[in-house]
Formats: C-alpha cells, sequence, structure tokens
C-alpha cells in the first residue's frame, strides 16, 4: 500500500475511538466543557440512554460566530497555546479534539451566544464529509450542544452499548461525580423527558452537605467526617466515612484531583492503606477527597480520556494521603461515632 494522509473524518473517527466510548462519554467532555466556560448553571436532557439525544445547555462564556467552525475543528482550542501552557494547565480540556471527534460519530448542533454578542448562531456538522453549516438562531447566552444519533455511522461502535438503562446509569454516575466535585454549579438531568436529578447551587455548608446526602445518601453525610489538611503545595479535604460504617457493598468512593475525577491507583492505596487495619477484608472505605495540588506537580496529558494523573514527586502526594487520613481517622476512633461535618 502507498502512504496516503487520512481524510478529516477517518482521522476524527480514529481520534474519536480513544475518548467517545459510550454517550457518558460524550456527557463527559460536553460537561467538562461547559464547566471550562465558566457555567454555572448546566442542563441535561438524555434520551434513549443517549443513544438518540444529548442535549447540554450551559450559561456559560459562549461561543463567537466566527469560532463556531474552528470550534468543531481537531485540535482547536482555546485552552492552551504552547507548551507552557501545558504543564500549568487548570481547564479541564486542553486536547482540543472532543468536538471534532464527537460530531464524526453523530449529527451534531451547536448553537451559542457570548453575552457580548447580539445573537446566537447555530452550527451543524453532521458526520459524514465533516462539512459544517452556520446560521443564526435564537439562544440566551451560553452554549446549547446537541448530540443525535451517536455512532449513527459506525455500526461497530454502536453495537457495542449497553442497553439505555446502563447507558444512563454511566451518565447518571458520571453526573453524581462531577455535581460532588462542583458545588457552585446548579445541576438538571432528565431522562426520556422525566427529571431524574435537580440539584440547586450548594454555596453553603448546610448547602453543601444537603447535596452530599442526595448524592452519597443520607448515612453517608450522617457518618463521615469533615476533614482539611495541607502540606507544603498539597491540600486534601473532604468527607472521609467512619470505619465502623463502611459497609460491603462500597459506597461513595470518589477521588479528585485538583477537580478533576480520578480513579488513580495511589490515591486508593494511601486511602486503604491509611484505613489499614481498622477495615475487616469485607468492608469497603467511603470517601470524596479533593486533592489540590500545584499544576506543575501533575501532568495530567497522560490519559486521552485524562482519567489518570502522574505526580512528579508520587511518594510524597502517597505519604501526605497516608497520613492526612490516619490523623483523622484516629480522631474519628477518638470520639466513636459522631455526626459532625462542616
Ligand atoms: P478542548 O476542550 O480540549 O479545548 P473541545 O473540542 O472540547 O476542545 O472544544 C473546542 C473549543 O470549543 C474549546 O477550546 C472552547 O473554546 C470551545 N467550547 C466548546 N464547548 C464550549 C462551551 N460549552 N462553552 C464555551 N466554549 C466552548
Ligand atoms: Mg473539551
Amino acid at each position: 500500500m502507498t502512504i496516503k494522509i487520512l481524510p478529516p473524518q477517518l482521522a476524527n473517527q480514529i481520534a474519536a475511538g480513544e475518548v467517545v466510548e459510550r454517550p457518558a462519554s460524550v456527557v463527559k467532555e460536553l460537561v467538562e466543557n461547559s464547566l471550562d466556560a465558566g457555567a454555572s448553571q448546566i442542563d441535561i436532557d438524555i434520551e434513549k440512554g443517549g443513544s438518540k439525544l444529548i442535549r447540554i445547555r450551559d450559561n456559560g462564556s459562549g461561543i463567537a460566530e466566527q469560532e463556531l467552525v474552528l470550534a468543531l475543528s481537531r485540535h482547536a482550542t482555546s485552552k492552551i497555546g504552547n507548551l507552557d501552557d501545558l504543564a500549568q494547565i487548570t481547564s479541564l480540556g486542553f486536547r482540543g479534539e472532543a468536538l471534532a471527534s464527537i460530531s464524526s460519530v453523530s449529527r451534531l448542533t451547536l448553537t451559542s451566544k457570548p453575552a457580548g454578542q447580539a445573537a446566537a448562531w447555530q452550527a451543524q456538522a453532521e458526520g459524514r464529509d465533516m462539512a459544517v453549516t452556520v446560521k443564526p438562531a435564537a439562544h440566551p447566552d451560553g452554549t446549547s450542544i446537541e448530540v443525535v444519533d451517536l455512532f449513527f455511522n459506525t455500526p461497530a461502535r454502536r453495537k457495542f452499548l449497553r442497553t439505555d438503562k446502563t447507558e444512563f446509569s454511566h451518565i447518571d454516575e458520571l453526573i453524581k461525580r462531577l455535581a460532588l466535585s462542583r458545588f457552585d454549579v446548579s445541576w438538571q438531568l432528565n431522562h426520556n423527558g422525566q427529571s431524574v436529578r435537580r440539584l440547586p447551587l450548594a454555596n453553603s455548608d448546610n448547602a453543601r452537605q444537603k447535596r452530599v446526602a442526595l448524592l452519597c445518601g443520607k448515612a453517608f453525610a450522617e457518618q463521615a467526617a469533615y476533614i482539611e489538611n495541607s502540606y507544603g503545595v498539597m491540600k486534601l479535604s473532604g468527607w472521609i466515612l467512619a470505619p465502623q460504617a463502611c459497609q460491603s457493598q462500597p459506597g461513595c468512593q470518589y477521588c479528585y484531583v485538583n477537580g478533576r475525577m480520578m480513579r488513580d491507583k495511589l490515591l486508593n492505596h494511601a486511602i486503604r492503606q491509611a484505613y489499614g487495619e481498622r477495615l475487616t477484608a469485607e468492608q469497603q472505605p467511603g470517601f470524596v477527597l479533593y486533592l489540590q495540588i500545584t499544576p506543575a506537580e501533575v501532568d495530567v496529558n497522560v490519559h486521552p480520556a485524562k482519567h489518570e494523573v502522574r505526580f512528579h514527586q508520587a511518594r510524597l502526594v502517597h505519604d501526605f494521603v497516608v497520613s492526612a487520613l490516619s490523623d483523622a481517622l484516629a480522631q474519628l476512633a477518638n470520639e466513636q461515632a459522631r455526626p459532625q461535618q462542616k
């Protein structure tokens, strides 16, 4: 075979294979864009587990008319401009691939109005040749993205979708995790026209506590202690469940690094180690923990879906988390089961 440059759609579909695994991955990318745009309200409508429709509406900064087409192009991003930016990343996105990838495997409509622009504009991209049409539209300040018929042109992917119920449960779980990291955002999630979650802004301790109870259950909210601990450039805060309240089925087990949700081996290991012998083999720890660390100390560009990070001083981070949590658990043990949080 001779060497050829791939046509853009095929290149985008190959890239989509890395980030767009299922409807929940589309929701993740779109919601992260809304958060990066500074939205304080995010409304999500899902139909048929996301295979029919995913619609995200936000009240963020919007995209200017002349940038709509660019937003849909591959490697187009407003978030970084050079290698130094990549090392200091504070936004959730930065690869400039999500919209291009998603639009290559669906029928995507992007409608937006920045606050300073007189009217809204809409761009439509339909799988096939990646040609984008732009026309005027009606929309309040902010952005709506509609993804219809996900994987309609990639049957192999479509075949791997599970039932609507299963796909929706992945989306719901994702929103739950996001909502636990952004109390300063109000969230609405609907499935097939039915309201599933309605989470108002939670800017006070009391409101945050309420949201944790809604998302992790009343038992968790009542039996978890709020902790806060810093060391050098690191700060760990959040809720940790008293050992005697830990059940055999995993409840809330959520970790965030600089606001980004993680399934991080190092952190999970540190948490386990801190609980240590306080738990029986069957008991599962419960936690919602936020690690803040100087962006330069962590590399987020490890995995396309950004599920993993690499800490430059892994040992230091691990030991800090173990000692912060051990202290908190020892204190909890002293005070026994005591329903007191922040
Ligand atoms: P990335 O998030 O990596 O920059 P995306 O393909 O997800 O790449 O988005 C491309 C660009 O489109 C973003 O950099 C941003 O400028 C713009 N954008 C996407 N979604 C939104 C949104 N909801 N509100 C404002 N701007 C957006
Ligand atoms: Mg993005």
